[in-house]
């Protein structure tokens, strides 16, 4: 398993919390870039999980992709040695099996497609994509009912779209067995059809969670939050489900925005629930 970041930005600590006891007892004593006192900030990664299982290689989530427009400004324009990166670790574009998006902001599906000939095509031509059926149709922009938000302009039609015309899409409904050890559950909230990668492998259990947790302190305080959510409410039930799930499993968790060593399992300290960066993720 590796994780293939393609950036990440300093973000004030302020936006989920300014609870200096808290911060103090909770996330002073985890790696650096989860808190850096001096500028109260922690480190918002961007990147993606690559899985090699049942002879399948699979990409979970595909990050905002370079030279993007209205994205915002740390994720406009963007020129970032991502496929690169993905050679480094041994993986041509080429030789992706699955692509496995776990819901369809800019940041989570953006290197699905890459400019040829000024025309969006798929970055990954033997690969299935799938997508979760709810959340397509969240964002399918033929569908006049539903439509996208504002910090999400053209996401569709430039990384989903060319996808579907490419005839590469699969739409599943949840929850949906990619093979014995991978698994699609739905994890609503941040957005209606958000959905996470569960992953069981020699009793191990793994869950890629997307955007059900962006900061640990969610892992205490599930209630802390990021502006965004399609429903907060269900978003919150969510993040409160996974974390009775995954302390009872003794389960890793994977999250889409976590800093250094961007994974970890979790613990009770003083009766209270905490992070434990890293673990044995491949055992
Ligand atoms: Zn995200």
């Amino acid at each position: 398993m590796d994780c293939v970041e393609e950036h990440h930005l300093n973000v004030p600590l302020a936006v989920l919390t300014d609870d200096d006891q808290f911060i103090s007892r909770r996330v002073a004593q985890l790696p650096s870039g989860f808190f850096d006192p001096a500028t109260r900030t922690f480190q918002f990664s961007n990147h993606s999980w690559l899985l090699r299982v049942d002879g399948l290689t699979v990409l979970v989530d595909t990050c905002t992709g370079n030279g993007r427009k209205g994205r915002g400004a740390f994720f406009d324009d963007l020129d970032t040695p991502y496929l690169e990166r993905l050679a480094a670790v041994g993986v041509s574009a080429d030789s992706i099996d699955v692509v496995f998006c776990t819901h369809l902001h800019h940041d989570h599906c953006g290197w699905n497609t890459t400019q040829a000939d000024g025309r969006w095509v798929p970055t990954f031509p033997n690969a299935d994509y799938l997508f979760a059926d709810e959340e397509y149709r969240r964002w399918d922009t033929s569908d006049s009912v539903r439509h996208p938000n504002e910090f999400n302009p053209n996401v569709f039609d430039e990384c989903v779209r060319p996808v579907v015309d490419a005839g590469l899409a699969k739409l599943i409904s949840l929850p949906h067995e990619i093979s014995p050890s991978l698994r699609v559950e739905s994890a609503p909230g941040h957005t209606v059809g958000h959905a996470m990668l569960c992953l069981v492998s020699d009793g191990v259990r793994a869950y890629f969670t997307g955007d059900a947790f962006h900061h640990p302190v969610q892992l205490t305080r599930p209630e802390l939050h990021l502006p965004g959510c399609d429903d907060l409410p269900t978003a919150i039930a969510t993040r409160q489900a996974l974390i009775t799930r995954a302390l009872d499993e003794s389960a890793f968790l994977f999250p889409a925005h976590f800093a250094t060593p961007h994974y970890g399992h979790l613990g009770i300290d003083r009766d209270e629930v905490c992070f434990v960066p890293g673990g044995a993720r491949d055992a």
